[in-house]
């Protein structure tokens, strides 16, 4: 399961503090999590992608985008399989699977086995560290 990649993109902590917000900072750096129902809307009639806001990659296409209820934005699984990768959290006294950016190491979310067709699975992600592009 756990597939770190060679990171194409290391800045330094202070680097990031520059370029991100103090909320997108404290997720994506710090593995934090935004309250429910907190992220924008992010166009959800829209076609497009949704990309890394560390680092710009595509993680995931607005085609496997799903209101799952829970607040955050949802997912059935990544752009590519290369996209993100994923790590064991054993943080609060859970066992879940958190999922990274696989360029730049950004935390997203965490990922459940709780999904639609075909994957089963849902990704739920921080709003905060996504970006969209419609197109
Ligand atoms: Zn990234």
């Amino acid at each position: 399961m756990n597939t770190r990649n060679i990171l194409k993109i290391e800045k330094t902590d202070a680097e990031w503090r520059t370029q991100l917000t103090p909320d997108q900072y404290r997720i994506t750096r710090q593995h934090g999590t935004e309250r429910a129902f907190s992220s924008p809307d992010f166009e959800p009639d829209k076609t497009g992608s949704y990309h890394c806001v560390c680092c710009n990659r595509p993680l995931y296409h607005s085609q496997t985008k799903f209101d799952s209820g829970t607040g955050w934005p949802s997912f059935s699984g990544p752009i590519s399989v290369d996209a993100v990768t994923e790590h064991h959290d054993n943080s609060y006294g859970l066992s879940r699977t958190a999922i990274r950016c696989a360029d730049c190491d950004a935390h997203l979310g965490h990922v459940f086995p709780d999904g639609p067709p075909p994957t089963g699975l849902r990704y739920c992600m921080n709003g905060a560290a996504l970006t969209f592009e419609s197109g």
